[in-house]
C-alpha cells in the first residue's frame, strides 16, 4: 500500500470546496480583492487564536520575517544569528535584509538552537537579532533565550512557519511571546492558503503600525494628508488567501489533534526501535504542532539506504534538511558554530504525519521501515 508525504485531496474535501467557492463567488461580486473583509476577520482570529495582540498578514512567510527584520531596523552591517537547521528562508530573510547571517548550532537531539552555543558566538561577535526557528513544530527554548538575549538589547524574530499551534515551555502558544513571531501558510503548512500567504504577530502596537505600513508601500506612516514617512513594499495578502485561511482556521485545532495521535502511535511503535532509530520530538509529544516527524537513523548512509527502501515500497518521506545551513552554497563562508547540525542534516528523515492519514497507513509506515532495517544490515 502507497502511503503519500501529503494529501491534498483528502485534507481539501468537498464541502471545503464548495465553501471556499462560495466565498470567491462573493468576493468577486463586491470586486474587493485586496485588503477585504475577511483580511480583518482573519488576522483577528489568528491573533486570538495564538494569543497575539495584533496578527498582520503579509504576501508569504520569507516576506514575514523580512518586514519583521525591517521593521526592528535590521540592515546593512547588523549581524543575525541564525540555527543551522532550517528551511533556508530563515537565511534568505537576512541577506535579503543586506545584514549577515552568523549561524547559531543546534541541540543535537532536536535541531533546535542552542541557547550555550549562542552564548559562545556573542563571546567572539555581536548580534543585533536573531531567530530562533520551531523547526519540525518543536517549541524552540524561548525563555532560555531571552535570559540571554533581553539584557544585551538584542531582538529575537521567532520563525513559526511550522508552529501553528505548538505551545511554548511557558504553556502559552507561539505568537503570545513579546518576540515578533512570523508565520507561513504555504500550501503545506499545518495552516496552509490556496496559494501564498504569510503573518507577523505582535504584542507590540507601534511595532504593529510600523509593519501595517511597510506590508503596504508605507501607506499611513505619515502625518495626515502628507504623505507617507517613509516607503515600505508590497506584501499585501489577497482576499481570497484571507478568506481561505478563514475557512481553514476552524478545522486546524481538530487537524492539530489528529497529527498528535499519529504522533503518539509512531512514537510508541518506533520507540522499540532504539538505537537504530532516534526520535528528535519524543519530548515535545503534547507541545509540537507535529508540522513534520523527524526520525533520526545512525548516519548518512543508513538514512539513505532506508530512504530509497522506503521509495521503492512508495512510502512518502522527505529529506528535510537534506544540509544544515552552513552546507548550502550560498552560505559556506557564513561565521558561526555548525557541527552539530551538520551532523543533524546528515541523520534525519522526515514520515508522512497529515492528518486525514489512517491508522491503516500508520501501521504500514512503520512495518516498512522495520523491514527497510532487517534488509539494511
Ligand atoms: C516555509 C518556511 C518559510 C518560508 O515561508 P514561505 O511562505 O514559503 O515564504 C520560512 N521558514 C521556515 C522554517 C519554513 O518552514
Amino acid at each position: 500500500m502507497a502511503v503519500s508525504f501529503y494529501n491534498f485531496s483528502r485534507l481539501n474535501s468537498p464541502e471545503l470546496r464548495r465553501e471556499a467557492l462560495e466565498l470567491f463567488s462573493k468576493i468577486m461580486e463586491d470586486n474587493a480583492f485586496i485588503d477585504g473583509h475577511f483580511n480583518r476577520l482573519f488576522e483577528e482570529e489568528f491573533a486570538k487564536h495564538q494569543q497575539a495582540k495584533h496578527c498582520l498578514l503579509v504576501a508569504n512567510g520569507t516576506d514575514a520575517l523580512e518586514i519583521s527584520l525591517e521593521a526592528l531596523e535590521v540592515g546593512v552591517g547588523d549581524r543575525v544569528g541564525i540555527p543551522g537547521i532550517t528551511f533556508h528562508a530563515t537565511a534568505e530573510a537576512v541577506l535579503n535584509r543586506g545584514a549577515e547571517p552568523v549561524l547559531i548550532d543546534v541541540d543535537p537531539m532536536t535541531g533546535l538552537m542552542s541557547p550555550d552555543s549562542l552564548k559562545r558566538i556573542l563571546k567572539q561577535v555581536y548580534l543585533k537579532a536573531i531567530i530562533p526557528v520551531h523547526i519540525y513544530g518543536m517549541p524552540a527554548p524561548i525563555a532560555e533565550l531571552e535570559q540571554i538575549c533581553l539584557p544585551r538589547h538584542i531582538s529575537i524574530i521567532e520563525d513559526g512557519a511550522q508552529a501553528h499551534g505548538t505551545i511554548l515551555a511557558d504553556g502559552r502558544p507561539a505568537g503570545s511571546s513579546n518576540n515578533l513571531t512570523t508565520f507561513s501558510f504555504y500550501p503545506t503548512k499545518n495552516l496552509g492558503a490556496f496559494g501564498d500567504a504569510g503573518a507577523i504577530l505582535t504584542q507590540d502596537d507601534e511595532l504593529a503600525k510600523k509593519i501595517n505600513s511597510l506590508r503596504n508601500h508605507g501607506r499611513n506612516s505619515g502625518p495626515n494628508g502628507q504623505g507617507p514617512e517613509f516607503f515600505g513594499r508590497n506584501s499585501r495578502c489577497d482576499h481570497f488567501q484571507a478568506a481561505i485561511l478563514h475557512l481553514k482556521l476552524r478545522h486546524l485545532d481538530a487537524q492539530n489533534q489528529r497529527r498528535r495521535e499519529i504522533a503518539a502511535s509512531y512514537l510508541q511503535q518506533l520507540q522499540k526501535l532504539f538505537p537504530e532509530i532516534g526520535l528528535p520530538a519524543q519530548e515535545f509529544l503534547s507541545t509540537s504542532s507535529w508540522h513534520l516527524f523527524p526520525i533520526l537513523l545512525r548516519n548518512k548512509e543508513q538514512k539513505m539506504h532506508l530512504k530509497e527502501y522506503l521509495d521503492q515500497h512508495k512510502i512518502g518521506n522527505a529529506l528535510f534538511y537534506e544540509r544544515s545551513l552552513g552546507n548550502e552554497r550560498p552560505l559556506v563562508d557564513c561565521p558561526g558554530e555548525g557541527a552539530k547540525a551538520l551532523q543533524f542534516a546528515d541523520r534525519v528523515l522526515c514520515l508522512p504525519i497529515h492528518p486525514t492519514m489512517t491508522d491503516e497507513e500508520i501501521i504500514e509506515v512503520v512495518n516498512t521501515i522495520k523491514e527497510g532495517l532487517c534488509y539494511i544490515q
